[in-house]
């Protein structure tokens, strides 16, 4: 989940909005856009895979004027790191434009329904989707903007912090959340929005959080209007920010680490988010699922891997070991590539890898796949040089992690490979029913049960000091 950035008002939008996206380029993303409404009513979108410098000196000379605008940056987890893919997104009559962070979880059944209604998309993102909908349902139902954005919400699954800007509309910035954080800033007839506070406090101190299922109407001039995915009014609570730039930019916790490591009850939702259902027992890693007869055969599994990524190996064996009964060698991927290792065509290869681009990995996935084994990718970076060398495999959607010693994209690797070894224990039905039925509702209950240990008072940040 990436960066938002929005403002409408009496200034040029596109400084604050590049001002804004640098202030939340500490969080790492892949690619950064901007969309204006000029004084004219044309609506100026300018996007590019890369930094949000590469997309400064691409809109360079270009129309950049205008007072209403949102911008955005991307940390991929549907479609590949391109300039296509980056946000801002089009609606199909190009009226409508929308930047996301999150996850759509039904985003195919949905496009599916809109192929079939004559839409045609021009990215791989569940984002374009969803702003597709949101037109078509404003349209057939004949809504207004903010109406349909309602609608769309109900229609979803999934976790959304997103801004809706409509060309028709130059005095309106739609903005919603579930899942992802979203915040308001109230300034003097204008109003600044952000994915966290740092792109804000330097102009206003006064903000307005939005809860989960909440929809903000911003217009020009006026109060902002709050309503719930249900169509029921939200009195407004305007909040003073009382924290400074740099703590904000770290989301109030004096590190990188410690905020991931309260991230972690989002991230693992996030890992598992589409893959299970405790309640129909269901687990399915969507990426492996045409390679499940490779695992079925498999007389082993090897896992390669360095450093953290390693360690969520060690704790893969296990799993798959005790749940499929396949045995497992678990390898750190600069031994096994200059080893010369023994490698049947019938071996699966598990490639771990955080970022994707681990070299000795990559190497290793190459001197495998020579041998005919079947690859299958574990990482947390969208369209990286792992996922993209592998057969298959599945991301672990943790976000972007700055913190040195890993915490959230470890415990996503963890969560990942238990799906796996779950599904592929299911498949090989080397496990009772019962035993998995009751793993499935243990592994739907981690995130509140981490919540639980990071409210204890026992943990707080010296916990910190000795990882
Ligand atoms: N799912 C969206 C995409 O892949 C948004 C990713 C994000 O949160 O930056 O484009």
């Amino acid at each position: 989940m990436c960066g938002i950035v929005g403002y409408i008002g009496n200034r040029e939008a596109y400084p604050i909005l590049m001002k804004g996206l640098q202030r939340l380029e500490y969080r790492g993303y892949d690619s950064a856009g901007v969309a204006m409404i000029n004084a004219a009513g044309a609506m100026n979108v300018y996007k590019k895979k890369g930094k949000v410098s590469d997309l400064s000196d691409f809109a360079k000379g270009q129309d950049i004027t205008g007072n209403i605008g949102i911008g955005h940056t991307r940390w991929a987890t549907h479609g590949e790191p391109n300039d296509v893919n980056s946000h801002p997104h089009y609606s199909q009559s190009g009226d409508l434009v929308m930047i996301h962070n999150g996850i759509i979880e039904n985003y195919a059944s949905i496009k599916e329904g809109l192929t079939k209604r004559g839409h045609t998309f021009k990215s791989q993102t569940d984002t374009e989707v969803l702003i597709h909908l949101i037109e078509d349902i404003k349209k057939s139902e004949n809504m207004k903007t903010g109406h349909a954005v309602l609608a769309a919400l109900n229609q979803i699954i999934g976790a959304y912090a997103l801004v809706v800007l409509d060309k028709n509309d130059p005095d309106t910035l739609i903005a919603a959340k579930k899942g992802s954080p979203m915040v308001i800033g109230i300034g003097e007839d204008e109003f600044f929005i952000a994915s966290d506070a740092s792109p804000i406090v330097e102009y206003t101190k006064n903000v307005v959080y939005l809860n989960d299922e909440q929809v903000a109407i911003i217009r020009r001039g006026q109060e902002i209007k709050l309503r719930t995915i249900k169509d029921k009014e939200i009195p407004l609570y305007v909040q003073e920010l009382e924290m400074e730039l740099e703590a904000i930019e770290k989301g109030g916790y004096e590190h990188f680490m410690l905020k991931e490591i309260y991230e972690q009850p989002r991230s693992v939702k996030d890992s598992m988010r589409g893959r299970l259902n405790a309640e129909k027992g269901i687990v399915q890693l969507g990426g492996i699922v045409d390679h499940i007869a490779k695992f079925k055969n498999a007389k082993r599994i090897i896992i390669i891997a360095c450093g953290t990524s390693w360690h969520a190996g060690l704790v893969a064996e296990y799993l798959f070991e005790e749940y499929a009964r396949i045995p497992v060698e678990v390898e750190y991927a600069s031994e096994f590539r200059y080893r010369n290792p023994i490698i049947y065509p019938d071996d699966v290869v598990i490639a771990i890898s955080q970022s994707g681009e681990t070299a000795d990995t990559l190497a290793a996935i190459e001197l495998a796949k020579s041998k005919g084994a079947t690859i299958i990718g574990v990482c947390n970076v969208v369209g990286s040089s792992i996922p993209r060398a592998s057969h298959a495999g599945s991301y672990t959607h943790a976000g972007p992690e700055i913190g040195v010693a890993s915490t959230k994209a470890f415990t996503a690797q963890v969560v990942v490979l238990t799906l796996m070894a779950l599904q592929v224990a299911k498949e090989k039905g080397t496990m009772a029913e019962s035993k998995f039925s009751q793993l499935l509702y243990e592994l739907e209950s981690v995130p509140s049960k981490i919540e639980d240990v990071l409210k204890q008072k026992r943990f707080n940040k010296t916990h910190c000091r000795y990882l």
